[in-house]
């Protein structure tokens, strides 16, 4: 399966600034995308369309949105469904990612029913994970790992099929801070997400992917992407800008 190089662009982006800079990076990749690596652009929902329309020509880019409500449709003000950005030609949502769990109060039930629904809804998902850095003081990464990966994963079908499903390993103190997680830190929880991946899902464990995500930049890309099971970078703040990202997925 190919790399997948993910650029989450938060809250940030007009609809104009996401189509300029969606179609920067599509022209700065067009005859050079690496034929093993699959770009996924998440902007703010308000410029899903727009962004989708940039891309729809460009070979190997994929459009993704960073939440969404685990239902088809209802009184839920103020939420997006699965089908909504489907239809606005979403094909991955995250769930999970950090700053929705530390600063929307999202738990990790929620986060489980995000990844089901969004499942049963044809989105492929991106399960977010991640310790913060006083679980990691304690040496409770392995635990807490287990603990998002079981509830993130609790309802999804033993047969998932591998390219709808990925982890992406965040870790919290890395995450806009500067700091990057060193190529043990990487390695060794990537080894521990891939072993409850095995035990979970058997043979299917083994091909869905491990991205990593906190603090990517252009220098340090190629080395994170050389780690054992690391199939991909889910990337923020260096994914605004498209030299910056273009550097990132062929590095
Ligand atoms: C992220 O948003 O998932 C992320 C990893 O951000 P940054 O690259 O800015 O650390």
């Amino acid at each position: 399966m190919k790399k997948l190089m993910a650029a989450n662009w938060k809250m940030y982006k007009l609809q104009g600034e996401a189509a300029t800079t969606a179609a920067d990076l599509a022209a700065r990749l067009a005859g050079k995308l690496p034929a093993d690596r699959e770009v996924l652009l998440i902007p703010p929902y308000t410029a899903l369309c727009g962004v989708a329309g940039v891309i729809a020509q460009a070979a190997g880019f994929a459009l993704g949105a960073q939440n969404f409500y685990p239902s088809k449709q209802g009184a839920f003000t103020g939420e997006i469904a699965p089908e909504m950005l489907t239809d606005a030609g979403c094909r991955y949502a995250l769930a999970g990612h950090s700053e929705r769990r530390h600063i929307l109060g999202e738990d990790d039930a929620m986060v489980g029913r995000k990844v089901a629904f969004g499942l049963t809804s044809g989105l492929s998902m991106i399960l977010c994970v991640g310790e913060k850095v006083e679980e990691r003081q304690a040496g409770e990464l392995e635990a807490v790992l287990e603990r998002q990966l079981t509830a993130g994963l609790a309802e999804v079908p033993d047969d998932v099929a591998p390219e709808a499903l990925a982890v992406a390993y965040e870790p919290v103190w890395a995450i806009g801070t500067g700091l990057t997680a060193g190529p043990e830190e990487v390695a060794g929880a990537h080894a521990a997400v891939r072993g409850f991946l095995v035990r979970r899902f058997g043979v299917v464990g083994e091909k869905i992917r491990i991205l990593y995500g906190g603090s990517v930049k252009p220098g340090n890309a190629g080395q994170i992407l050389g780690i054992d099971n690391v199939d991909g970078v889910l990337v923020g703040g260096a994914s605004l800008d498209a030299e910056s990202f273009a550097a990132i997925v062929t590095a």
